[in-house]
């Protein structure tokens, strides 16, 4: 968009403010994430709360979101926000949609007006982080098989069990917690300083180094009446934070390849073999052709998604389409431009490896692949196949 990738003049059916809020993201993410990011992905350490405060301070957090200090932004221009924040990091766009789609969306479609006073605006400027414990380590893609609980005692709530790779449990200040009760899942807003409450960082991650990702032990923690969320009722409430949460992905991953394409174009550009430039080989063009198609119809499918949302007709199985087409497209790209790189496509000098590398942990949350195969094939079927 605006480059020569933009094969179709997509930017022109952008507004002038979508255009705006794009330009103002891609200089923050210039300044703030990529001259530092391969050192964070590197070491497994990124300033998640110094980069919070900053995006906040530019409206990013809970964007799309109105009143209680968010912006109330369309879709398409939240959208566009995660593309480039993703050209950054996954894990940097990870931390805006965990922050901005499942933890404050919760609150906000969920909440009482006091939980909604007490965190969204502290949320939205980056001064408190949330979290969205939802996969435990036993039931991941199927969250209805759940076995964390809350029980009442008095008028009290006693939760027990645990979620597993939860991001930004390890720096939370509130995570949004689902259990099973007895009137079924519920979402509770759990301070993550409450006794009994402990998250320790998962470690090793050869994907989303530059992203914080933890577990949670949830241990005879007593909650008062009002930690629970009134409008949180079943498991579509979660689900439905997912939806919210998915439609940043299909655009963020466009950022991801979008960076490697970049990447790519230029190193065939400049690196001669044979006598001749990478991109003068016929078999290079053929690749960077396919690649830019592609890239391509996923925009055009992120903004069409988008346009639906914005207008309040976008139905989940709709997101599946984008969240399926849109990450397998942008991994196979990531994996394509590497072997155009040779060698330096497996160094951490250019952002390729670690795009694609990012790109698996995308493929597998807010419902793997194969998740999004099966809702789109119950659309088409009329048939469950899940179970
Ligand atoms: C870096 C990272 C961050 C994450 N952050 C969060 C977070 O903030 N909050 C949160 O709640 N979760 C988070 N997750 C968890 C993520 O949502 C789960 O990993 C995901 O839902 C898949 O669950 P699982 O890993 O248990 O895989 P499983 O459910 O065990 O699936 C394993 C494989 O089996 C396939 N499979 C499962 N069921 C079926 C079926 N019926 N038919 C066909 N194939 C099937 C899956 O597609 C997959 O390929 C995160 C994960 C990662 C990697």
């Amino acid at each position: 968009m605006g480059t020569p990738l933009d094969l179709l003049d997509v930017d022109a059916s952008l507004s002038e403010e979508e255009r705006q809020i794009r330009a103002v993201v891609r200089r923050l993410v210039d300044d703030r994430v990529r001259p530092h990011v391969a050192g964070w992905y590197e070491d497994g350490d990124v300033p998640a709360r110094e980069l919070a405060r900053e995006f906040g301070r530019l409206g990013l957090l809970g964007m799309h979101l109105t009143g209680y200090g968010c912006a109330g932004s369309s879709m398409v221009a939240y959208g566009l926000a995660c593309l480039e924040l993703e050209a950054g990091d996954s894990g940097v766009r990870s931390l805006v949609s965990v922050q901005g789609s499942l933890a404050m969306h919760a609150v906000w479609r969920f909440g009482g007006e006091e939980h909604k006073q007490r965190w969204l605006p502290a949320m939205a400027a980056g001064e408190a982080i949330g979290c969205f414990g939802l996969t435990e380590p036993d039931h991941g893609s199927d969250p209805a098989s759940m076995t964390t609980r809350a029980r009442r005692d008095g008028d009290d709530w006693i939760l027990d069990g645990a979620k597993m790779w939860i991001t930004n449990a390890p720096i939370a200040d509130v995570g949004v917690i689902w259990a099973r009760t007895d009137e079924g899942v519920r979402g509770f807003l759990v301070p993550m300083d409450t006794p009994g409450v402990t998250a320790r960082e998962i470690r090793r991650k050869m994907s989303l180094r530059a992203s914080v990702t933890g577990e949670i032990a949830l241990d005879g923690v007593r909650l008062p009446a009002d930690a629970l969320l009134p409008g949180a009722v079943g498991l579509r409430a979660p689900l439905s934070c997912l939806t919210e949460a998915r439609q940043g992905i299909v655009w963020g991953a466009l950022g991801a390849a979008r960076d490697c394409l970049e990447t790519a174009l230029s190193y065939a550009g400049t690196r001669t073999q044979f006598g001749r430039p990478l991109a003068g080989f016929q078999l290079t063009q053929a690749k960077l052709a396919d690649m830019a198609v592609e890239w391509n119809k996923g925009l055009l499918l992120a903004l069409h998604l988008g346009r639906l949302a914005d207008a309040g007709t976008l139905r989940p199985d709709q997101v599946s389409v984008g969240k399926l087409n849109n990450v397998r497209e942008a991994l196979a790209i990531a994996r394509q431009c590497r072997t155009i790189l040779g060698a330096n496509g497996v160094s951490g000098e250019y952002p390729v490896m670690r795009h694609a590398n990012n790109l698996e942990s995308v493929l597998t949350y807010e419902g793997t692949s194969e998740i999004h195969q099966l809702v789109v094939g119950q659309r088409l079927t009329g048939l469950s196949a899940f179970g």
